[in-house]
């Protein structure tokens, strides 16, 4: 077992960021795990799958879905997915999808994996609590809603896929409510986790305390 930094928060928070500049500084491997949900939510859009399918025909589904990292790449079935992921509508169907057991029963496997072959940064919404609960440390990354939303509106206007701030907050509300409400692994503090409020701290000074964490 390799050593695993296991990273959870709410969508907005600088998770992603964070963890890879981490990942990157520490020569660990760094585990997106949203980016493996999106690749099924697209996965399973692309195949005109609705969302009130049946669990058993959900699950016959994805045996037809290959998704994974290839050298940072994000791939479904050999084919690079890396940008098509990255839109609010992936987000959604990733949010949506990634509530159903099938869902989250074909990708824990994969991501328990990971950690077993090498160290790694993980991210996610239950990397603390339900993928890695014995992490060698555990952090809940958070921000205020409207610091999240102001950080989505601009990711989004980089890209050159371009959201209203309206549109931004009504993606964060709409995630916080399905990631946090859902019955199985939903988004939650761990009682081990440290707690970092990254609404008025820089990026720098958020990986600062985490290096500092680890060598307490
Ligand atoms: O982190 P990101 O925004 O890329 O994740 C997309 C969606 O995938 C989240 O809103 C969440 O619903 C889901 N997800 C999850 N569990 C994870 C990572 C992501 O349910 N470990």
């Amino acid at each position: 077992m390799g050593k695993v930094i296991a990273i959870d928060g709410p969508a907005g928070a600088g998770k992603s960021t964070i963890s890879k500049l981490l990942a990157e500084r520490l020569g660990f491997q760094l585990l997106d795990t949203g980016a493996l949900y999106r690749a099924v939510g697209l996965y399973l859009r692309r195949k005109g799958v609705s969302y009130d399918i049946s669990d058993a025909k959900l699950e016959h589904e994805l045996a037809g879905a290959s998704v994974g990292f290839e050298n940072g790449k994000v791939m479904l079935n050999g084919e690079d997915v890396s940008a098509a992921i990255r839109t609010v509508e992936a987000g959604n169907d990733a949010s949506v999808f990634s509530a159903r057991k099938p869902v989250r029963a074909f990708l824990l496997q994969m991501q328990r994996d990971a950690g077993m072959q090498n160290d790694i940064v993980a991210e996610g919404r239950d990397m603390t609590t339900v993928v890695f609960p014995d992490a060698w440390r555990k952090f809940f990354l958070d921000a205020t809603e409207t610091g999240r939303a102001e950080r989505r509106f601009r990711q989004m206007a980089e890209k050159g896929t371009p959201i209203t701030m309206d549109e931004a907050l009504r993606d964060i509300r709409d995630r916080d409510r399905r990631d946090s409400g859902r019955d199985i692994a939903p988004l939650r503090r761990a009682d081990d986790a440290v707690y970092l409020d990254t609404t008025s701290i820089g990026i720098e000074e958020v990986i600062d305390r985490i290096l500092e964490t680890l060598t307490s």
